[in-house]
This record gives C-alpha cells, structure tokens and sequence, in this order.
C-alpha cells in the first residue's frame, strides 16, 4: 500500500488517458470556433452564495454535493468550489457588464468542476466539463442551435448512438401551479415514498420525478406533466424549438421527467445519453435554458441558455469502446555507437525539437543495439545512428519500418525527416 493516494473520489489522468481528454477538448475547441463561442474561465473556487443563489439552496448540488472552503484569514467571505460552471460565469457577466456586449454572449469553458458526491464508476468528486453558454438570447432558434451542437460533439469525439432527451419546464409564469399541483399528487400518495423522496416533496418536488428510486416509477409514470401545463408563451417556445430541432434533422425523445437537478432552469431542457442507458444515472450531458440566472445573481433580466457535458463519461465511453488512442510514437530516435556520447545526441535533438519535430535522444549508456531495439519499441519510424567520433557530421539514417539504412549529413538530417514526416502525415 501507497503511503499517500489521490483523496476518494478523484484520480490522476495517466497519459494514455489524459490523450483521450486532450483529443476531447480539441473537438470541443474546435467546434466552439465553428459556431462562434469564445473561451473564457471563471476561477475554480466562488463565493458559496453565487452558486446557492444560482443553482438553488434545496438542490442535491447545494445541499448535499458543495465543496465548501473554510477561510483562512479575516475576509469573512465563505468559498466552495465550482460544482458547474455556468453559475461562476453568469457572475462574470453582470460583474463586467457584458449586457453592453453585442448579444447574444456567446461563451464556452472546458474545466474541472468538483461535486461532493458519493464516488461510483463514472462519478467523481473531480470531473470535467465542456460548457457553452449563449446570454442574451431567448430563443427558440438558439435553443436548437446549441442542441445540436451538443449532438455534434458526441459524433466528432466518436459517439455515434447518443440519444437526446428534451422537455420544456415552464417559466415563472406555468411552473408554480405545477409544482403545486405535483405536489399535491405525490402528497396523496406520501405513504409510499421512501423518507428521502418525502423530505424532497416538502422542498423540491420536481426532483421527485427524476428520482431513480425503483420503488416510484409507477407513482411517477401516472405523475401530472408538466408538457401538458405550460402557458401559451412556454407552449408556443417549445413547439418552435421542436420544430427548429426537425429542420436540423435532429431526432429526439420527449422525456416529460426530465427536469435537471438546478433552480435556475426555465423552459427547453435537454439531456444527453448513450442508448440504452437513458434510464441510468449516466448522462453524458445535460443544459437548458435559464431566463432567471442573469437577475437572480444581481443582473439585469436576461435570458440565456446553456450545456454542460461532462468530458469523463465520454473517455470512459471511448475507452470501453476501444476508441481511445494511444501515445503517439517519435518520428526519430537519435542513437550513438559511443553509449557515454549522451551530450552529442541530446544537441542533435535539440537542434531538430527546435525545427519542430517530434524526436527524442537515447540518454541511456547502453550499447547501440540496446538503444536501437528501444526505438523499435517506441514505434518510432526512424533511428538515427551516430557514428563513433563523427565530428564532420556523417550520421546513419536507419527506416525502422522499411528496414533500410543509409548514410545522411547532418546538415540534411532536419530537411529529410520533415519529407518523411508530411509524406506519412498525409500519405
Ligand atoms: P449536470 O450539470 O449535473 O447535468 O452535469 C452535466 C454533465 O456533467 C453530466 O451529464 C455528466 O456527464 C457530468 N457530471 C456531472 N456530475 C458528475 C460527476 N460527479 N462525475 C462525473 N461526471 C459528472
């Protein structure tokens, strides 16, 4: 046994695992340029009241899952870190006055967020997200937009058979008579809850329909729903994004329990899974839209709408998939026929890392057939051999694929490895 270990619930991303992440975040970069989002970042610790202002102080994320901080000092002021981002970033808008901005603000930020969870496969107290955030836009077309760049995603990191799940829960205007009305439902019945779904009925009775306890499923399959409730505005919303998300070609299911764990959500909701494992706590990526968040945390009132995909689930996926990718080999390995001559070989890469190229020097004393059988190992596609007291230069090019060898000047060395580089790049 360790003396010390990562804490419960988080663990180190080993390189071929932090590869998989980097690949991610490279697709989710790369279609935030294409749809026009910009990062940002907010810092990973937030006064504790942005986040039970925002998300809301009867929620699982706030009750039971926030990483408080314990000042240090005289400040007063009382931290946790973030357990999502879009809280910390609806902040950032109204303390900079990004109203002012053209609208919508359109933002993404791909980071750790940290949960005080209870640690089980493919849910950690540390976990990453890719989050997208467009403020000041109230849709319907925006809502579709940023679903299926959501869907988008899972297909370019390799996902093909994701799922969406979508439903509207209604605004400030429909959604207090609903929950009273829901909660009236499941009052009648309270006898058969289970004492923790009977304390959410007092102070958060919409939980109650997502909850997967087994023993409610049937209570909730007869539950009123909230699709059947809404107000002509919230109606009409819902049909446009349905109808926007149909031209895009873009299929999905309608799940009237969905209704995201946070406060702040109003109207589209959507969530994201494999298929299959739609009914499991193991979706991929959820968001909706938040038309109160702007002024709940101090701004003028804005709409805006937002996802969060969570970036672990989907390595695990890839990787249980066998889509994930290994380490990429050296294009060359420098080797030398003199094993104490470390100095020598250690220049010569430098000199070619400097022209951008992917090689590593053998820093072992070992023999030169050690030091070869090593590049082979690393899967490098080339072996350059110096020669013993090769001071003008002659070097040994040895194509470990090919299994051909010939002598080279250094002076051609950067030259000749970069042909062979673009040629199998694209070749
Ligand atoms: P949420 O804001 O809770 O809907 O989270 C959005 C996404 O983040 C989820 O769909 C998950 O993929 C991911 N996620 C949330 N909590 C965790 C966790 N504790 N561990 C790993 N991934 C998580």
């Amino acid at each position: 046994m360790p003396t010390f270990r990562a804490p419960r619930g988080t663990r180190d991303l080993l390189p071929p695992e932090r590869a998989v992440f980097g690949r991610l975040e490279a697709v989710a970069r790369d279609l935030s340029r294409r749809y026009g989002y910009r990062e940002m970042e907010t810092p990973l610790f937030e006064q504790a009241a942005v986040f039970e202002r925002g998300i809301g102080e009867m929620t699982d994320v706030i009750e039971k899952e926030l990483f408080r901080l314990v000042p240090r000092s005289e400040e007063g002021e009382v931290w946790a870190l973030r357990p999502e981002a879009t809280a910390g970033i609806v902040r950032g808008y109204v303390q900079h006055g990004m109203h002012t901005w053209p609208q919508p603000v359109k933002v993404s930020l791909i980071g750790p967020m940290f949960r005080y969870d209870r640690p089980q496969a493919g849910r950690y107290r540390q976990f990453w997200q890719w989050d997208v955030e467009a403020i000041g836009d109230p849709g319907p077309a925006i809502d579709a937009e940023l679903i299926e760049l959501g869907a988008r995603f899972y297909r370019e990191a390799g996902l093909d058979d994701v799922l969406l799940l979508l439903n509207s829960i209604g605004d400030t205007e429909c959604r207090p008579a609903y929950v009273a009305e829901l909660a009236a439902y499941f009052r009648e019945h309270a006898v058969q809850l289970p004492d923790l779904e009977r304390r959410r009925l007092e102070t958060n009775p919409l939980r109650l329909l997502d909850s997967k306890d087994p023993s409610l499923a049937a209570l909730q399959a007869r539950a009123p729903r909230i699709v059947d409730r809404l107000c002509p505005a919230c109606a009409e919303h819902f049909g446009a994004v349905r109808s926007h998300l149909d031209t895009l070609g873009i299929a999905y299911r309608l799940e009237p329990a969905l209704v995201r764990g946070l406060d702040y959500y109003t109207r589209t909701a959507f969530e994201y899974y494999r298929e299959g494992a739609e009914g499991q706590q193991q979706a991929l990526g959820g968001g909706g839209r938040y038309d109160g968040l702007v002024q709940l945390l101090g701004g003028q009132p804005t709409p805006g709408i937002g996802f969060a995909l969570g970036l672990d689930r989907v390595a695990l996926n890839l990787q249980s998939s066998g889509l994930a990718e290994g380490q990429r080999p050296p294009l060359a390995v420098i080797v030398g026929a003199e094993p104490a001559a470390t100095a020598e070989r250690l220049k010569l890469a430098t000199a070619l890392r400097a022209e951008g190229l992917p090689v590593r020097a053998d820093l072992s004393r070992r023999k030169l057939g050690r030091q070869l059988e090593g590049a082979a190992r690393d899967g490098a596609h080339f072996a350059v051999i110096v020669a013993e007291g090769s001071e003008n230069g002659a070097l040994q090019l040895k194509d470990l694929q090919a299994g051909t060898q010939r002598p080279l000047a250094a002076v051609d060395l950067a030259r000749e490895l970069r042909r062979a580089e673009s040629s199998h790049r694209h070749g």
